[in-house]
């Protein structure tokens, strides 16, 4: 059994640092992260340009100059000699709630592990406003969901996106199994000007929680739970398909 850690908030995180301590005493850990903080960069891989890999410490710490993805990628296509069995990807230093998943680079960097044929994770620390605070209560959370992985495996390739709420670990009331929701509209873009009078934009804050009522993971998060959703990467509209069938197939008049 070999875990490998991976995060999109940069190898020198604190919700890293934090992950790779609670679960030491597991299994092997290897952390393959990258050199700089990539949030956002959802599952992108980068394709025009070389990557190189440091090892800031002997067969545990690589730094890569690339986004999350790539970090997993190399990792579990060649830059060892050994396989991982699951990959765990944070602490993440802020939500990532409903449509947060489609740009995050921490669930990015879990759903790039279902290769691996076995559950991976991806954990956020959720604060109520500003900079998460208590990683070690989402790291600790993170350990208790790897163990439980281990004595009783879940269906193989299940992505599980965790969201902690930012307490101390005895304020946490529970786990919850939950569905995701989603936000209102992002905020407007936030337009300034560079010091050479040139316009320059800067992407406006997410939105508050819309579909956020009981079942979803803002609602657990907002009362106390970690939240805990299952994930797959088929975005296949299933139930689309047979009326989409019939729209293709009318006759043009
Ligand atoms: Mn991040």
């Amino acid at each position: 059994m070999k875990i490998l850690l991976a995060n999109d908030d940069g190898y020198r995180a604190p919700g890293l640092r934090c992950l790779k301590d609670a679960l030491s005493g597991v299994a092997p850990l290897t952390v393959v992260a990258p050199d700089r903080n990539r949030s956002g960069a959802s599952n992108s891989l980068t394709l025009d340009a070389p990557l190189r890999v440091q090892q800031a410490e002997e067969d545990v710490w690589y730094v890569i100059n690339g986004t999350p993805t790539d970090c997993v990628h190399l990792a579990i296509t060649g830059l060892f000699d050994h396989e991982f069995d699951m990959v765990v990807s944070g602490v993440n230093d802020g939500a990532n709630l409903g449509d947060d998943v489609l740009y995050s680079g921490t669930v990015a960097a879990a759903v790039e592990g279902r290769f691996l044929g076995l559950p991976t994770i991806a954990v956020s620390l959720v604060p109520e406003r500003g900079q998460a605070r208590h990683f070690e209560t989402a790291a600790r959370v993170a350990r208790s969901l790897v163990d439980r992985l281990l004595s009783e495996p879940l269906h193989q390739s299940t992505i599980l996106n965790v969201n902690v709420p930012d307490l101390p670990f005895e304020k946490i009331r529970g786990f919850e199994a939950t569905r995701l929701g989603y936000r209102h509209r992002a905020e407007a873009v936030v337009k300034a000007r560079d010091p050479r009078g040139r316009d320059i934009y800067w992407i406006g804050a997410a939105g508050p929680g819309q579909d956020a009522g009981p079942g979803t993971d803002f609602h657990a998060v907002a009362n106390g739970f970690v939240s805990v959703t299952p994930l797959q990467v088929d975005l296949t509209r299933h139930g689309a398909i047979d009326g989409l069938r019939a729209w293709l197939q009318e006759p043009s008049t």
